[in-house]
């Protein structure tokens, strides 16, 4: 196909890994365009260009100046995601020059309200000055969501957009962008051509009270829109076969040699070193959705090391700090996020914990499976979709003995059943957690898009 024939698809977003990475957004939104080249489509990302990137290692360069966006101007740059051909715009301002890529860890996203809707308009003016008039711009998240409603208003009689349709992904409806009366979650949600969520049990779950973040409403009345599909994650980014921030690969093939890592984090992280002690990992946001509050003194009963990586709010890495400082042979809290220490811990696990209380898709049990991890989850949204008994194990009820419970039954078999455990471990392996499925699922999604009439 030529390129004047390729459906243009302009990806819009917060994050873009490895550019810019907060949490499974930013994984998605590397990963998905690079499966979506591969479909020849024409996909492009843009995202805004954060004080923090790395302007050299990621050789991205200057191609347009001062285009105007109301009574202010932006500068474009360009770059590729890495070992792709995927192109990346990001947008120059002084909204983006601080560090960090969200100021705060809290779900309301108030603060960065002015900052994301300025990055939406921006997008808009941005790629009419260089000429991109997308057949669908997907949208993810509220930071990007006033688009599928300035289309609709401001720029509806644009001839620029006249074929441009709007998908709208939610990848966590926790993360509404609320100031006073206006919801730009809810806004996406209402004004988007098709919306979709990254699991399928998800995609259900949020139009029940318990789920719907109080937005199942408004979902509701766009059931007919709204689709579900599964993340996959960046399977050459995350292997331990070839993996550069681990010290030992190994694969299925050779699961014997994933050990080493675990006595070499034992080392860097100073617990005993043991070859025999079940290594228990968690990598997660450090908020009350990853439930890391459902772990107790009590699972210093538990014959385990745990491995805590994340960052958060204070209550909850401080609750932790205690354990370690408490049980110091036996617990591990590193507050940070360090992307090469969490390769370390998913090589190094023999069980990784995903409590979550609610989970719209969820990579890090895919990622630690991918490694020949063990995942203990509780049963919701893309951890449903994801973990079986073949694989792992699984909780119901969102209850600090109930998830106790299952991780010793874990420990049990671990300790006691070896060909179960390699046979769970192998199973996980075999998963196919690649892009390659999903990115057909939003093949057909923008297919749809474009027969939509407006
Ligand atoms: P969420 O998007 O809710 O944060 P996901 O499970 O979808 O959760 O994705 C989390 C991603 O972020 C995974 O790639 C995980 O390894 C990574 N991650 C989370 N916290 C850290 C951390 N502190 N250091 C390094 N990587 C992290």
């Amino acid at each position: 196909m030529s390129t004047k024939n390729k459906l243009k698809i302009l990806i819009a977003a917060a994050e873009v890994t490895p550019i810019a990475k907060v949490g499974g957004l930013g994984d998605v939104i590397g990963a998905l365009p690079k499966a979506l080249a591969k479909l020849n489509l024409d996909a492009r990302v843009i995202m805004p260009f954060f004080g923090a990137i790395d302007k050299n290692k990621y050789k991205i360069k200057l191609i347009r100046q001062n285009i105007k966006i109301g009574g202010t101007s932006i500068n474009l740059w360009l770059t590729k995601i890495p070992d792709s051909a995927v192109p990346v715009y990001l947008i120059e301002h002084n909204f983006f020059a601080g560090k960090k890529i969200y100021s705060t860890a809290l779900a309301d996203g108030s603060k960065d309200m002015k900052k994301f809707v300025f990055f939406s308009q921006a997008i808009l003016e941005n790629i009419k000055a260089i000429n991109f008039a997308p057949d669908v711009i997907h949208l993810n998240d509220w930071h990007t969501a006033a688009i599928a409603r300035l289309l609709k208003t401001e720029y509806k009689t644009d001839l620029f957009f006249k074929q441009t349709k709007t998908l709208y992904t939610i990848h966590n409806l926790a993360n509404q962008g609320i100031i006073k009366t206006k919801n730009y979650m809810a806004e996406g949600i209402l004004n988007a051509d098709l919306i979709n969520t990254v699991s399928p049990t998800y995609a259900k779950e949020i139009l029940t009270k318990e789920y719907g973040a109080g937005l199942e409403k408004i979902l509701q009345t766009r059931k007919k829109d709204l689709y579900g599909i599964l993340n996959g994650i960046d399977t050459n980014f995350f292997n331990p076969a070839t993996d550069k921030l681990i010290k030992f690969d190994y694969s299925a093939e050779a699961l014997e040699k994933k050990v080493a890592n675990k006595t070499e984090l034992q080392r860097q992280l100073g617990l005993p070193q043991d070859k025999k002690i079940a290594l228990v990992g968690l990598v997660t946001r450090f908020v009350g959705q990853k439930g890391v509050e459902l772990i107790t003194e009590n699972f210093s009963k538990l014959n385990c090391q745990f491995v805590f990586l994340g960052t958060g709010e204070k209550k909850y890495e401080d609750a932790l700090l205690e354990l370690a400082k408490k049980f110091p042979r036996q617990f591990s809290a590193q507050i940070k996020f360090d992307e090469k220490l969490a390769h370390k811990i998913y090589a190094a696990s023999d069980i990784f914990l995903v409590p979550s209380r609610f989970e719209p898709c969820g990579l890090t049990q895919m990622i630690a499976m991918r490694y020949g991890g063990v995942p203990v989850v509780r049963l919701t949204g893309g951890l449903a979709d994801t973990v079986n008994s073949k694989v792992g194990f699984t909780f119901k009820k969102f209850a600090t003995n109930e998830f106790y419970n299952i991780l010793n039954r874990a420990l049990k078999i671990y300790y006691e059943k070896l060909k179960t455990w390699r046979l769970l471990q192998l199973n996980g392996m075999k998963q196919d957690f690649s892009w390659n499925k999903s990115a057909k699922e939003y093949l057909k999604l923008y297919k749809k898009l474009v027969k939509i009439k407006k």
